[in-house]
């Protein structure tokens, strides 16, 4: 055989390169095929899929688990798939067969909104199968060690293993440019956790908050991980701020998307709380008086449904943010 010349040579390891993108591409597509089929066989045997999904606006799909537990978001298109939050391990064939019925693209990104596990559990799955992860550089070091989260006391969970880590991460923000829109992620003021991301589709003029946004419940302030009620209220003030009339938004938890009214009766209820809190602690009560006064009591059949976290809650936390102001 000839001696090959440089180019020549330079040709053939491209392809090999090229080779080994569609396999792996190719490998990728069979694994999502048996995971729709594994997914479409639970969703049949209830009633309601696990999954319930809603298109939002433009190129934006949310995925709403019957569990109320963590809402993703899809930015579907041509270009591929981005998808915010992971969810658990356990639902990420679910996630995927929900998925599956919109578009049949690969999923390139996920984002994780923040570090707790029904936004970050499914991570490790999804890089298996090829998609790259990104959070805030905090969500990584987070990870790096056992997570204490918020609920019944604070209940730890073991660190995610390394596979399901973040490989970019950012300090401030990034921009995602595909499907024809340009996807800005970037930190929010410390709300429900010290990391919380924004996601904003400018295109298709969607905001996902994570969990500094939620419906269906009374915020949740994760001190255990840098959270803070008054950033919360900064937070939801700064979302409001960028968002129009027509702007749809996705809530970490809770039925289907929002919208700016939606975010400002939501605001309403932190600044009802503050101000509440501070009127009584203003009086003289010690926090263990002013939860004992249930002075969210008429909001509590909309929002206090959930035994695990309660007004009870979070009237602590805000006393002692008060209290250090
Ligand atoms: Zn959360």
């Amino acid at each position: 055989m000839p001696p090959k010349s440089a180019f020549v040579v330079m040709v053939m390891e491209a392809q090999a390169v090229i080779n080994k993108i569609k396999y792996s591409k190719l490998l990728r597509m069979f694994v999502f095929c048996i995971l729709v089929l594994t997914g479409n066989s639970t969703a049949q045997d209830s009633e309601r899929p696990p999954f319930k999904h809603y298109f939002v606006q433009g190129n934006v799909h949310m995925f709403e688990p019957a569990n109320t537990n963590g809402n993703p978001g899809a930015l579907v298109g041509d270009d591929g798939i981005l998808l915010i939050d992971s969810h658990f391990d356990f639902s990420v064939e679910d996630l995927l067969a929900s998925l599956r019925e919109v578009s049949d693209q690969e999923i390139n990104f996920v984002v994780n909104t923040h570090v707790h596990p029904d936004h970050m559990g499914g991570n490790n799955k999804l890089a298996a199968y090829g998609v790259t992860i990104l959070a805030h550089d905090t969500v990584r070091l987070q990870m790096l060690e056992e997570i204490r989260i918020p609920r019944r006391g604070g209940t730890f969970i073991p660190a995610p293993p390394a596979e399901a880590r973040p490989v970019i991460t950012y300090s401030d923000a990034i921009s995602f440019h595909l499907n024809e829109e340009e996807v800005r992620v970037f930190l929010a003021p410390p709300a429900h956790t010290g990391g919380d991301s924004f996601v904003y589709f400018k295109g298709s003029d969607v905001l996902h908050l994570g969990d500094v946004f939620r419906t269906n419940m009374y915020p949740i302030i994760d001190k255990y991980n840098g959270g803070s009620f008054h950033g919360m209220i900064e937070a939801m003030g700064l979302a409001i701020g960028m968002s129009g009339p027509n702007t749809k938004v996705i809530p970490g938890h809770g039925a289907g998307p929002s919208d700016r009214a939606g975010m400002i009766v939501y605001q309403d209820l932190l600044f009802t709380m503050r101000d509440r809190v501070k009127e009584l602690k203003e009086e003289g009560m010690s926090a263990e008086q002013i939860v004992a006064a249930k002075p969210m009591a008429d909001y509590d059949d909309r929002y206090g449904g959930v035994p695990s976290w309660t007004a009870d809650d979070v009237i602590p936390i805000i006393y002692e943010e008060l209290q250090e102001q």
